[in-house]
């Protein structure tokens, strides 16, 4: 398997960190905690690998039992957007 030891991006050092993810789909919003994922250091570009992101997708499709549910508050900017 290939690791990403450089940004595709900027060329930055990339490192492995576990990470919050939010996923948007539509109306739906998902939150993956401690992720594992390369973290651009310069820009914060991330990667995933290929079997993180087949465990996402599955999550997604609700396959999988999550750990919690969370309300979110939802704002819309009303015209004229503050300036
Ligand atoms: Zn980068």
């Amino acid at each position: 398997m290939t690791r990403i030891t450089k940004c595709y991006f900027c060329k930055g050092r990339v490192i492995e960190e576990k990470i919050r993810h939010m996923h948007c789909w539509g109306d739906n919003i998902t939150i993956f905690e401690d992720v594992p994922a390369e973290v651009c250091q310069q820009c914060g570009e991330i990667y995933f690998r290929p079997e993180v992101l087949e465990w996402m997708d599955k999550a997604v499709l609700e396959e999988l039992k999550p750990k919690a549910r969370v309300s979110v508050p939802v704002f819309s900017m009303p015209e004229p957007a503050l300036a």
